[in-house]
């Protein structure tokens, strides 16, 4: 999609609103979207003697949050294992948004610079 971002001062007008119909079209989802990440954090449990925790060791985990983009630590919320797959999922699928939303601002852009944005 990013190939798109160069150049499109070169492209015709016609195609530029063929490309912004068809990136819009991508919009129709259902919904399934976060912005964020997903992230793993391993802890120490505390506990004296634990097969996991101690210098050299692991700990344990990793347990998996969700970090919304706009959001910060706060904003965590726990992810169980099940549901990890299902999440980056959701993930992704934000993700793509995102760079759609931002080739659709390029295009027109472009457009208000031809005075074609309508
Ligand atoms: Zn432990």
């Amino acid at each position: 999609m990013n190939d798109y971002k160069i150049g499109l001062s070169g492209t015709s007008t016609r195609e530029l609103l063929r490309l912004r119909a068809e990136v819009a079209a991508r919009f129709a989802a259902d919904g399934r979207v976060m912005a964020g990440r997903v992230v793993g954090e391993r802890r120490a449990c505390g506990k004296p003697n634990c097969s996991k925790c101690g210098p050299g060791l692991a700990g344990h985990g990793p347990y998996r949050y969700f970090l919304p983009r706009r959001g910060g630590r706060g904003k965590a919320v726990y992810v169980p294992a099940a549901l990890v797959g299902e999440v980056e999922g959701y993930t992704r699928a934000g993700a793509a948004w995102w760079d759609a939303l931002e080739l659709l601002t390029s295009i027109n852009a472009e457009l208000l610079r031809r005075r074609e944005l309508d």
